[in-house]
C-alpha cells in the first residue's frame, strides 16, 4: 500500500485548493489511502491564523470529509485525520476534541514553544548560536512530551526545527534520543514528510541522522507530504519510499478508527511527466 495521510486544504488560511482536489490528485497518482488532516481548531485563540475554527470543522470539514468519503470509495480510501498541535496548556481541550470526533488518526506536530500567552514561533527569528542550541534541546523536549501525552498517533514532522539550520551537539543529540524512545515507548509512527524537500533546508522530516536513530529503535513509519496545494499531493514519494526501506521494516503505518496496522510499502508507479510540474 502506498499512503499520504499529512495534507491541507485552503481553510487552514495559508493553504490552497479544495478537499475535493486534492483526493482527486491522489486517485490520479494511484495512491491507495488519502488522510485528510487540517490544521485542528485550538482552544485560547491558538494561532488562529493558520487553522479553521472550531465551527468550520463541524459544519463544513468534518461533513466535507465524510461525503468524499462516500462519494470516492470505489477510487481511493478517504481516512478522516487531523493535524494536531501539541502545547502545553491546551492538552486537555484538545484531548476532548479529539475524543468527540471518530478520527481514523491524529498527527502531533509542535510549531511553537513557550506557553499560554507566551507562544514562541520556531520561525522568523533571529538568534544567537547559544540561544539556537537552546531551541534546538526545548523542541526535542516537546516532541517527548508529545509523545508522552498519549494524544496523537503519528509525530508530525519530527526536526521541524531544523529550519534555521542543523545544529548538532551531544545536548541536542541527547535530547533527540530522549524524543524517539518516549515515541517508541508510546507506541507511536513518525511520519516521512516531503514537505522539508519544498523549503530552504532542503531535506526531508526527519533528516537521515534521525532516520538512523529510528531504525535502531524500530520506530515504525508512515508518510505524508504535508501539501498546502493540491498538486503536492504524493510529492517526492519515490524518495520517501526508498527511506523507509533502507530505515523501516519495508511496511508502511495505516491507521482506521485510531488502531495502527502495518503493511507492506508499495512503490507508486506514477508517470514521471506528472510528477515533474512547477515549482
Ligand atoms: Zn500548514
Ligand atoms: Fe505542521
Ligand atoms: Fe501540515
Ligand atoms: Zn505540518
Amino acid at each position: 500500500m502506498i499512503v499520504d495521510y499529512h495534507t491541507h486544504t485552503l481553510l487552514c488560511k495559508h493553504a490552497e485548493g479544495e478537499l475535493q482536489e486534492y483526493i482527486q490528485r491522489a486517485i490520479e497518482l494511484g495512491l491507495d489511502e488519502i488522510g485528510c488532516s487540517e490544521h485542528s481548531p485550538m482552544p485560547h485563540g491558538f494561532d488562529n491564523r493558520h487553522r479553521m475554527s472550531l465551527a468550520q470543522y463541524q459544519s463544513i470539514y468534518a461533513p466535507a470529509v465524510t461525503e468524499a468519503s462516500e462519494r470516492y470509495k470505489d477510487q481511493i480510501t478517504v481516512r478522516r485525520g487531523l493535524e494536531a498541535d501539541f502545547f502545553p496548556g491546551t492538552e486537555e481541550w484538545v484531548k476532548s476534541f479529539i475524543a468527540e470526533n471518530d478520527f481514523d488518526y491524529v498527527i502531533g506536530s509542535v510549531h511553537f514553544l513557550g506557553k499560554v500567552g507566551a507562544e514562541k514561533p520556531l520561525f522568523h527569528q533571529e538568534y544567537t548560536s547559544q540561544q539556537l542550541e537552546d531551541l534546538h534541546i526545548e523542541y526535542f523536549e516537546a516532541i517527548r512530551a508529545s509523545a508522552e501525552s498519549r494524544l496523537f498517533d503519528i509525530i508530525g514532522h519530527c526536526d521541524l526545527v531544523k529550519k534555521h539550520e542543523t545544529l548538532s551537539s551531544p545536548a541536542i543529540d541527547g535530547a533527540i534520543w530522549d524524543a524517539l524512545k518516549a515515541i517508541k515507548q508510546n507506541d507511536l509512527c513518525i511520519e516521512i514528510n516531503t514537505s522539508g524537500l519544498r523549503k530552504a533546508e532542503a531535506e526531508m522530516y526527519p533528516s537521515e541522522k534521525l532516520l538512523s536513530m529510528i531504525r535502531e529503535l524500530a520506530i515504525p513509519l508512515t508518510l505524508g507530504s504535508d501539501a498546502h496545494r493540491p498538486q503536492d499531493v504524493g510529492r517526492s514519494f519515490a524518495e520517501a519510499s526508498a527511506f523507509i526501506e533502507k530505515y523501516g521494516d519495508g511496511t508502511i503505518s495505516i491507521f482506521k478508527r485510531r488502531e495502527r496496522t502495518q503493511v507492506p510499502l508499495r512503490r507508486l508507479r506514477m508517470a514521471p511527466s506528472k510528477v515533474v510540474n512547477q515549482q
